[in-house]
């Protein structure tokens, strides 16, 4: 690593303390993309990389709200607008009890690189709350919403800023939060993405990500010649992304063999075909249950519950081909990933945002396995939100098959991307490198373009 780099790294933790998961994403990207300041000085001369650490903009505000027993609560929402060099801000909202103002720049910060990618004109953002809208009722959930969006509503607009969901923020809130939004504006605009189909929703927008990261890995599979027929994949998470991803390898030939929820994984050898993903859709989407009800459903199946004792976690150590992280950040450690390498998987499709701790990518890279990191494997969501977007604004819906080949040919586009990037770059195979640069140089390029602002 170059003092340059060193330094604006210790810079980078000293500006914003407490803040891991920032200085994390920060690192793996400013380590790659240091020989792209070493062949071109101008970005170095001009701060590109100082600028785009520091968010354009931080909105973080106070969210009251009743509950179902006339009780105040009150939460915390932000949204970090990171930077709007290519389009205006574009990222999601996070619901969780997790969140804080670190986790929201990580993810911003690494939505910019991702947006870049997809080749759509969209800047990188993200935002959410502390709340959690598990064990709570709809009426609760629309309560937050919409007190979420009377501040929130001041911020962003079609041209400006558009949210969609990520972890706790799925079709309800997203429906809760357009109404808010337009009772208030008293306009009907996409300000959101991830709509529901009756007011300006996309088809394949739910499926986008999860079948987005299965492409990106059958992509990666074909550089060597190979397909998903037949191979065991170990998917985590049980949520959007999980689902579909479950889907899409089962469409491919694939059988997956887990999932899983912050209270353990459910280990199914026999696969978790069409019939068994109706019961997670339904368990987890409708009834909004815990996913050792499936281990209780079908016969055998295992139930682990998860062990904060364990500095490791036993889901990723089942003999398999393909791992589909789609849960949260940091969920394979370095343990982790060796236990992946030593059960004979040599695909790593990142449908979260950094699954992978770095002594885990350092891992995968020894080994050169296939790893197609988060910005680049799940650019897929925010690529068909980019589309919804675009049928927003003609007022024209296109047809599931219309969006699904656009979103394979991103997908591909991508990993054409990633591919011949990282050869430019004297890194033939790593994707890591290929997806940094390659969603750094357009962004970096704008910036230069619009002077210093
Ligand atoms: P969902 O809320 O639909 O599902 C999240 C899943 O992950 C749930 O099964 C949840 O379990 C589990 N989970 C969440 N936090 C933790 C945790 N701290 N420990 C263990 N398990 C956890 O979210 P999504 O499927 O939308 O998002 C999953 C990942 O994909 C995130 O990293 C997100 O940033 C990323 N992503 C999502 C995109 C999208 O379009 N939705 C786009 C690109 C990336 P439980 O129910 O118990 O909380």
């Amino acid at each position: 690593m170059s003092e340059y780099i060193k330094s604006l790294l210790e810079e980078v933790v000293a500006k914003n303390p407490s803040e891991p998961e920032f200085h994390q994403a920060v690192e793996e990207v400013a380590e790659t993309i240091g020989v792209v300041f070493e062949r071109h000085p101008e970005y170095r001369k001009a701060r590109v990389l100082e600028r785009l650490v520091e968010p354009e903009r931080v909105i973080m505000f106070r969210v009251p709200w009743l509950d179902d027993q006339g009780e105040i609560q009150v939460n915390r929402g932000f949204r970090i607008e990171m930077n709007s060099a290519i389009g205006p801000y574009k990222g999601g909202l996070r619901f969780h009890p997790s969140v804080n103002l670190g986790i929201l720049k990580f993810l911003a910060f690494e939505q910019v690189f991702k947006n870049s990618l997809t080749t759509l004109p969209m800047g990188g953002g993200k935002g959410g709350s502390d709340f959690d809208p598990k064990g709570k009722s709809d009426n609760e959930v629309m309560r937050f919403c919409q007190s979420f969006m009377t501040e929130l509503q001041r911020h962003i607009g079609p041209n400006t800023d558009i949210p969609a969901g990520d972890i706790g923020v799925g079709g309800r809130e997203i429906g809760f939060l357009f109404g808010q939004y337009k009772k208030i504006r008293n306009e009907f605009t996409g300000i959101l993405t991830g709509k529901g189909l009756n007011w300006g929703g996309s088809l394949i927008r739910p499926e986008a990500t999860g079948y987005g990261a299965v492409y990106f890995a059958a992509e990666m599979l074909n550089t060597r010649g190979k397909t998903l027929e037949g191979k065991t994949c170990i998917v985590s998470g049980s949520g959007n992304v999980a689902q579909y991803t479950v889907e899409k390898i089962n469409d491919l030939g694939g059988k997956a063999v887990t999932l899983s929820d912050s209270s353990g994984y459910i280990y199914d050898p026999a696969g978790i075909d069409a019939d068994k993903l109706a019961f997670v859709m339904d368990l987890k989407n409708i009834r909004r249950g815990r996913i050792k009800e499936y281990a209780e459903k079908y016969d055998g199946v295992t139930f682990t519950a998860i062990d904060s004792g364990l500095d490791y976690n036993p889901l990723w150590n089942h003999r398999a081909d393909c791992a589909f992280p789609s849960a949260t950040q940091n969920e394979i450690n370095g343990k982790d990933a060796q236990n992946l390498i030593n059960n004979g998987v040599y695909v790593v499709s990142e449908g979260a945002n950094m699954p992978t701790s770095i002594d885990g990518i350092n891992i995968y890279l020894q080994e050169k396995i296939l790893y197609g990191p988060g910005k680049a494997a799940n650019a897929g969501g925010v690529a068909v939100s980019g589309l919804e977007m675009s049928q927003n604004s003609m007022r024209l819906p296109w047809s599931r098959e219309e969006v699904d080949r656009r979103l394979q040919e991103i997908m591909k586009n991508i990993h054409t991307t990633c591919v011949e990037t990282a050869e430019r770059f004297d890194a033939a195979g790593n994707y890591v490198v290929g997806a940094n640069i390659g969603g750094f140089l357009k962004v970096a390029n704008s910036m230069l373009d619009q002077g210093v602002v």
